[in-house]
């Protein structure tokens, strides 16, 4: 049995905690990151990140971790097809998660703070007022190890077992979204639809979309997305049946099958003195559930936050949703706002709801727009979104 104790713990080595790590280390925080997987592992992602979000991001992303440039997104339901490539927020680059998620690590250690790989979060001891003061941590032979942190941040992902432990459960309806997704190689992308991005709506992704994110013109993360978790690997295959007409048939390679939050943004982000970062407090941006960059942003906030709050944490919740607001506030209250409407449209069954997320996900109505849309009755708005996406 090992005790250790630092300024700040992370639990999860993805981009977020990696984020939070570096952002403390930076100053001069004793920092310990931990991740109860030996890193790279398997990842769940279409390892897309959109551009909109550089300006943000705390660190540059060297030029060599860019995969391919997509110009923009073609939508496709049935006969109606948009096309989005206007402005920043469109354009993406694919990356490789097996380089990026290390990379942001080694960013993290370089600063100072250690890393303990296949050492899993296991339980943890806090107060009434969710005051954490002791961990217990495992490695991959079983010891245990106990760590006293100052300041906890749990970066442990969409089902984060340091929330549980906390006492907190995401009970809300539609708080998962459900996807199956390979990296598909051995395809044949008709020439320039390797530059964008494709997304698909129907029955076979009912309440979501179905993707195909070209990494090149032979390989490409292909997905499918759902509310539910129901019959996903037969639609994962009617989506590749009806893509294949275009793309040909591939080879599944890769599994990046997984799961994501789509609860909209919440309040509940700090509680004591641990601070929820990443997919473990829904910080991603719907309906695409990007959340690479979202993750890495707000790591780095939660980080900053760490070395502000360290000796008196009763402001942490505060100084962390404030900072948060600050920064990216805006895009999550848009993007919460249009999910809110699309689980609407999906828990109703609204008839044209196929045309609502083709209107809705290319942006061709704001969630304004959609808001008065769904008060008229469901003939006149099919009849309106068809002469508006045609
Ligand atoms: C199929 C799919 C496709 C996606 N596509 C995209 C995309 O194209 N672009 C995009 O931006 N986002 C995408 N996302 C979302 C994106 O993958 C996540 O938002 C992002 O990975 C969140 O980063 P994170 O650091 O919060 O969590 P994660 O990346 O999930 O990292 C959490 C880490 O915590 C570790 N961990 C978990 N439990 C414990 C424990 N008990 N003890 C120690 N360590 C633990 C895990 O091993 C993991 O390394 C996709 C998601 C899915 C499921």
């Amino acid at each position: 049995m090992k005790s250790l104790s630092c300024d700040v713990l992370v639990v999860g080595a993805g981009p977020a905690g990696s984020s939070a790590a570096l952002s403390s280390a930076k100053e001069n925080l004793d920092v310990i990151i931990v991740d109860k997987k030996e890193l790279p592992s398997k990842i769940a992602c279409a390892e897309t990140i959109s551009e909109g979000f550089f300006q943000y991001l705390p660190f540059k992303i060297p030029s060599k971790l860019l995969g391919n440039r997509l110009k923009g997104i073609k939508f496709y339901y049935k006969e109606f097809y948009i096309k989005r490539d206007k402005g920043i927020w469109w354009k993406s680059f694919t990356i490789n998660r097996r380089e990026f998620d290390p990379f942001v690590l080694k960013l993290a250690i370089d600063e100072g703070a250690t890393f303990l790989a296949s050492t899993e979060f296991v339980n943890l001891r806090c107060s009434s007022n969710y005051i954490v003061d002791k961990v217990l941590l495992r490695d991959n032979e079983g010891n245990k190890i106990f760590v006293y942190p100052k300041i906890l941040i749990a970066a442990d992902g969409v089902q984060s077992s340091v929330l549980d432990a906390i006492g907190i459960s995401k009970t809300k309806a539609y708080s998962i979204g459900y996807i199956k997704s390979h990296e598909v190689h051995d395809l044949d992308l008709p020439n320039t639809d390797d530059k964008y991005g494709h997304v698909y709506f129907g029955e076979f992704a009912d309440g979501a979309y179905g993707y195909i994110f070209p990494k090149s013109r032979n390989v490409a993360n292909i997905g499918v997305a759902s509310l539910t978790d129901k019959e996903l690997d037969k639609r994962y295959k009617k989506f590749l049946r009806i893509i294949s007409r275009k793309i040909g048939r591939g080879t599944n390679k890769i599994d990046r099958s997984g799961v994501a939050p789509i609860t909209g943004f919440s309040d509940d982000i700090a509680y004591g003195n641990t601070l929820l970062v990443g997919d473990a407090a829904n910080q991603n941006f719907k309906p695409f559930v990007e959340g690479i960059l979202p993750g890495v942003i707000c790591g780095s906030i939660a980080g900053q936050v760490a070395v502000q709050c360290l000796n008196d944490v009763k402001n942490i919740r505060r100084f962390y949703k404030k900072s948060i607001r600050e920064k990216i506030g805006k895009f999550f209250r848009e993007s919460d706002a249009l999910n809110d409407i699309l689980i609407h449209v999906y828990d109703k069954k609204y008839k044209s709801r196929f045309l609502i997320e083709l209107a809705a996900f290319s942006y061709t109505l704001g969630y304004r727009e959609l808001r008065k849309l769904l008060k008229l009755d469901e003939n006149n708005i099919e009849k309106f979104l068809k002469e508006k996406l045609t």
